[in-house]
Order: structure tokens, then C-alpha cells, then sequence
């Protein structure tokens, strides 16, 4: 009995932990927290619901008249992770197929009365509680608490209701730590493989996009273009950035770098593509900037290098300067694929003709218009 018992119990732990694994493939990319989009959580609602359905199937006879499940770890799991609407959610379906599925009966009435109070206090829980231990001990404590009224008022013979509570208890006190603390794993992966995502395509020193990336960001942009597109091209490159380290050293150029990876973000907008492209060159790609604008923001961004005082590791400070090259789809280039090379050598130009700069390429590549 006990043994038949344990491997029922396993078989539902295993069927948890298997769901947790295929879901956490699913949704790696997502954030799942009780504020992400109302789509994804009455996806997850509906998804933990799934869970609690199949763990019903798989129910456990812990006493020859009783039978147990797991379900209500499908409701901790959509409470702690998508709060509220996505754990009324589960706990309707659930009772829903309690109620349809198994026969409405007065013990099926009292199972769904339990899977509706649970999930309603695992609402309010989640809503109150900070996501953590102390949350999911909350949570247990209510998954151990309705169902033993249940036995209270329907099991009448005393031996049979401690035997019934006892095992109920054990067992739901277990399930509940194993699923917990393989939770934690799994939140750890997801948090350890989104920091080397977003490390993967991010460069290390300034915190810009890097060359990789950029390139990503244009192929995408190229093959999303329609009639209606502007995509312009800054690139930017640090005037005699060689005299800095010749002059004050290689640390000192670095917060340089990282200076102006800060000024560059601050002086964008948060739907522009800032890149650092290696070494002391940088690009912005703006999307759909009109093309009077674009020159603005190319002017702003040089004009903000040039009035920053760029402190150094002793503290004195030093000023520099950028130029600027800057190509605009559909104007200056009429064929995307040449936007990077125009805006390559308008920054050229701008070098040549004395630096500190803004140029803008014609068609033909060459100067336009200078600042
Ligand atoms: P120009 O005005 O023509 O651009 O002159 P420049 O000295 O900036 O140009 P050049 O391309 O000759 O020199 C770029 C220098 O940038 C060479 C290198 O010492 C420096 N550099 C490149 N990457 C880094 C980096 O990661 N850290 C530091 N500190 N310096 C770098
Ligand atoms: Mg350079
Ligand atoms: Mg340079």
C-alpha cells in the first residue's frame, strides 16, 4: 500500500517537474512576473490549469477510500509566478473540470469549493507577498489547510481521518518543497541565461549594442524596409582619441569610452540603435527620424561631446571631440545596402576636412552640408 503509494507520488512529482522543464523552454524569453502582458498571463493560467487537469488523472489512493493529487501545486505555481488573474484563471478551469469531468457529486462540490477558496487566497497572496519562501509557505499552508476541512467534515471514522490527514499532509508538505526548490533552480537558469544574452550582445565597456549586433539590428531593419522607411546612419569616430593614451594612458582613454557611451545614450532616444563598432568608433541608427531632425540630433550629440568635461582617473579634466558621418535611406543613398559605406565616408569627410564635425553625404557620397 505504502509503496504503491510513493511511486503515485513520484509519478505526480515527475509529471510536475517534467511540465516546469517544457514550460521554462517555452517561455525562456519571456519574463514571467504578475505584471508581464495580460496575454502571456492567461496563457500561463490557462497552461498551469492543463497541469492540475493532467495531475487529477494521475490521482494517489492514500487510504482505500480517499484519493489525493497534486493540483494545488498547479495553482501555487500560477499564483507565485502570474498573480492574480492568471491564478483565477487555473483555479476556474480546474474546478470547472472537477466538476464536468469527474461527476457532481457532493465530494466533487467540496473538491471544487477547495480548488476556488485556494486559489482566491493564493490571489490575495500573491497580490500582498513579495514572490519568495515565505510567499509559497503561505501558499502550501492554505493547500494543507481547506482540504483538511474537507476530511474533517466528510471522513467519520477517527482512525481513518488522522491516518487520512497525516498521509495528505506528508505527502503535500514534500511535493511542496521538491517543487520549490527545483523553482529556485529553474529561476536561477532563467536569470544566469538572460544575463548572458543580454551580456552576448552587449558591449562589455560602454553597455552599447555591439558591432555584432548592429549588424543584426540593420539586416533586420533592411528586411522589414517599405516605401515609407527613413533609416538614417550616424557614424561616429573620437578625434586624435590615440593622443589621449599616448598622453594620459590606456585607463584613462577607456572612461573616455565609457564616457561617451553614457553621452551617447543620453543624448538618443530609446528606440535609436547606439552601437560601439569597435575601438573609438560608435553608430546611430535612427528609425523613421525625419530628415531635419537627423542632422539636429547628429549636431546635439557632437555639441555634447565637445561641452563635456571628461574627467580623468586623477581627476583633472580633459575636453574632445567627435566627427560625425551621416547617410539618410531614402535621401543621401537610394540603395540601403550603401548606407553604412556612405555614412562611412561622409565621417571621412568630415575628418578631412578638419574634424569636430557634421556631414552629411549627397548621393554621390560627398559633402552637403557641413556644421
Ligand atoms: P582621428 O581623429 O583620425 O580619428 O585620430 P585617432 O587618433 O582617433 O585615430 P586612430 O584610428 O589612428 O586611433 C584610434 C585609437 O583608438 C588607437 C587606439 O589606441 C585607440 N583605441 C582603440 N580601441 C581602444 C580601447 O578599447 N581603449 C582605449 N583606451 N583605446 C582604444
Ligand atoms: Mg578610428
Ligand atoms: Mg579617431
Amino acid at each position: 500500500m505504502i509503496s504503491k503509494m510513493i511511486s503515485e507520488l513520484f509519478i505526480n512529482a515527475a509529471v510536475i517537474i517534467a511540465t516546469i522543464s517544457i514550460g521554462n523552454q517555452i517561455l525562456i524569453n519571456k519574463e514571467i512576473t504578475p505584471f508581464s502582458p495580460l496575454k502571456l498571463r492567461i496563457f500561463f493560467g490557462i497552461a498551469s490549469a492543463m497541469l492540475g487537469m493532467i495531475l487529477m488523472t494521475y490521482s494517489i489512493e492514500i487510504t482505500p477510500n480517499v484519493i489525493m493529487d497534486l493540483r494545488n501545486i498547479a495553482i501555487l505555481l500560477s499564483a507565485s509566478y502570474c498573480g492574480l488573474v492568471s491564478v483565477i484563471i487555473t483555479g476556474l478551469v480546474l474546478s470547472l473540470f472537477r466538476l464536468l469531468f469527474q461527476g457532481l457529486t457532493f465530494a466533487s462540490l467540496m473538491a471544487a469549493l477547495n480548488i476556488i477558496l485556494i486559489s482566491i487566497c493564493c490571489a490575495f497572496t500573491s497580490k500582498y507577498m513579495k514572490k519568495g519562501r515565505e510567499q509559497w509557505i503561505a501558499m502550501s499552508i492554505y493547500t494543507l489547510v481547506f482540504p483538511t476541512l474537507t476530511f474533517l467534515i466528510t471522513i467519520r471514522n477517527g482512525k481513518l481521518l488522522i491516518e487520512t490527514i497525516l498521509i495528505y499532509w506528508i505527502s503535500t508538505i514534500i511535493a511542496s518543497i521538491v517543487v520549490y526548490v527545483y523553482l529556485h533552480y529553474i529561476d536561477f537558469l532563467r536569470f544566469t541565461y538572460q544575463r548572458y544574452k543580454e551580456e552576448s550582445f552587449r558591449d562589455h565597456r560602454t553597455g552599447l549594442l555591439c558591432v555584432r549586433q548592429f549588424d543584426k539590428e540593420l539586416n533586420k531593419l533592411i528586411d522589414n524596409l517599405s516605401s515609407y522607411s527613413i533609416i538614417s546612419m550616424l557614424f561616429i569616430d573620437i578625434d586624435y582619441f590615440k593622443k589621449v593614451n599616448d598622453l594620459y594612458g590606456h585607463q584613462n582613454g577607456d572612461k573616455v569610452l565609457e564616457e561617451i557611451g553614457k553621452i551617447l545614450l543620453s543624448s538618443t532616444s530609446s528606440s535609436d540603435i547606439v552601437s560601439r563598432n569597435g575601438g573609438e568608433e560608435f553608430s546611430v541608427i535612427l528609425i523613421e527620424c525625419p530628415r531635419d531632425k537627423v542632422l539636429e540630433v547628429a549636431e546635439r550629440i557632437r555639441k555634447a561631446v565637445q561641452e563635456h568635461k571628461f574627467f580623468l582617473l586623477d581627476n583633472k579634466t580633459i575636453n574632445i571631440t567627435i566627427s560625425i558621418g551621416v547617410a539618410i535611406y531614402p535621401y543621401t543613398v537610394r540603395n540601403i545596402e550603401m548606407l553604412v559605406e556612405q555614412a562611412d565616408s561622409a565621417l571621412y569627410q568630415a575628418k578631412r576636412a578638419g574634424r569636430n564635425r557634421v556631414i552629411l553625404a549627397n548621393n554621390e557620397g560627398t559633402v552637403l552640408n557641413e556644421n
